[in-house]
């Protein structure tokens, strides 16, 4: 099996231990061997030394939607070709990829191409991180679901939910997204800051899914909603705008390991857009919710609530492949650099139920790392720039 072996000034082994100076890497196939300061490379490894460079895990985003773009309104692309959109998909993966990103979970396809997509890779076809997927978005009833045309499944009451959600996982699903609350992307009429689901409904989610071994991600922003979707034993808050209305909620969260997905980046572009174009009512909504989510933020660090990195790229001027940006306003939100970056690894892997061989580096587990010049403990916005090289189970990618 070939052996590859990858030196830097330092290595971070994603789990927040201090660095190891320098890094040394061994990687045998599509997993790492070993690795340690004074580790010496067998006379038959391919050798790659980066001096002035930093090893770490690749990165994982834990919300994305690979197959939108990112365009100021969602109605622009609303009626696009579903060969245009794999298209999309391919150029948004491999851009994602490039920017050391190698896992992402993506919470809200369209049409289920990206399992299509996701066979194509697996093919040779298309470069692409790994790719953990929930298929259509389990939504009741709901305006949101006309803006995003073959994203959501809608299905009210508890025996649909549970219908829907055994289609997903038909259709190749890893995770189940459910919808908590109302979204920000959506018409006026869909407000954030109400629940959606109701707990009956919520519970026939993730018994379900948890029945066919898969985990379940809620969307909620406002708290009724993510008390509904901890009560039913969800395994994710995406977003959680307003946590911080009720302490005890991050306290259970802490307690039963559930991990919150703030997404900063989606509300703060949402709220103080680049650029026009941004529906006035989706642009107000946002607004409205940016406080409370960076109160929520600091509370669910407070709390002790497991915090894991998800950009949702692809809501408005949210590029695919500018996936760091999220850890530069979580450091500017309260983390340290360290933090940050184990939300996007170690943390992020725990998230997704694959910490036993993603998100750190270890022995045994999957080659997945990325080299970034200078040292992001120092400057997490190093990892803004191209990566000096990354690569995806043991194989040079970038
Ligand atoms: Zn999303």
């Amino acid at each position: 099996m070939s052996l590859v072996f990858v030196t830097a000034a330092r290595l971070l082994d994603g789990r927040g231990g201090p660095p190891i100076k320098p890094g040394r890497v061994l990687i045998e196939g599509d997993r790492i061997r070993s690795l340690g300061a004074t580790l010496q490379p067998p006379a038959e490894a391919q050798r790659y030394d980066f001096p002035d460079a930093t090893i770490l895990p690749g990165l994982i985003d834990c919300h994305v939607h690979l197959a939108d773009v990112g365009e100021a309104d969602p109605k622009d692309s609303a009626g696009e070709d579903d060969a245009v959109r794999v298209l999309r998909l391919a150029q948004h993966a491999a851009r994602t990829l490039r920017a050391g990103v190698t896992t992402v979970r993506d919470l809200g396809g369209r049409n289920h191409l990206e399992f299509g997509f996701r066979q194509g890779v697996e093919a040779g076809l298309a470069i692409a991180p790994r790719l953990w997927l929930c298929g259509k978005i389990v939504s009741m009833t709901t305006p949101g679901a006309d803006m995003w045309p073959g994203m959501y499944r809608q299905a009210d009451g508890p025996w649909e939910v549970a219908k829907a959600v055994r289609e997903q996982v038909k259709a190749g699903a890893d995770v189940i997204k459910v919808m908590a609350s109302g979204a920000i992307m959506a018409p006026a009429n869909e407000r954030p800051g109400q629940a959606q689901y109701r707990p009956d409904e919520l519970q026939a989610a993730t018994e379900t899914a948890h029945g066919l071994g898969r985990r379940v991600a809620a969307h909620a922003h406002g708290i009724e909603g993510i008390r509904n979707a901890v009560a039913a034993g969800v395994d994710t808050i995406e977003h959680g705008t307003y946590l911080h209305q009720d302490p005890a909620v991050a306290t259970q969260m802490a307690a039963r390991g559930i991990a919150l997905v703030p997404t900063l980046k989606a509300v703060t572009l949402l709220a103080d857009p680049p650029g026009p174009g941004i529906p006035a009512e989706i642009a107000e909504k946002a607004r409205a919710a940016r406080d409370h989510a960076g109160r929520s933020f600091r509370l669910a660090m407070e709390a002790g609530v497991p915090i894991a990195m998800g950009t949702d790229a692809a809501t408005s001027f949210n590029h695919h492949g500018q996936n760091a940006d999220e850890l530069v306003l979580m450091v500017e939100g309260g983390m340290t650099p360290m933090q940050a970056i184990t939300a996007a690894t170690a943390t992020a892997a725990r998230a997704l139920g694959r910490d036993h061989e993603l998100g750190s580096l270890q022995p045994g587990f999957l080659a997945d790392l990325i080299v970034v010049g200078g040292n992001p403990v120092d400057d997490v916005s190093l990892l803004r720039q191209p990566p000096q090289a990354v690569f995806l189970g043991g194989r040079l990618v970038v």
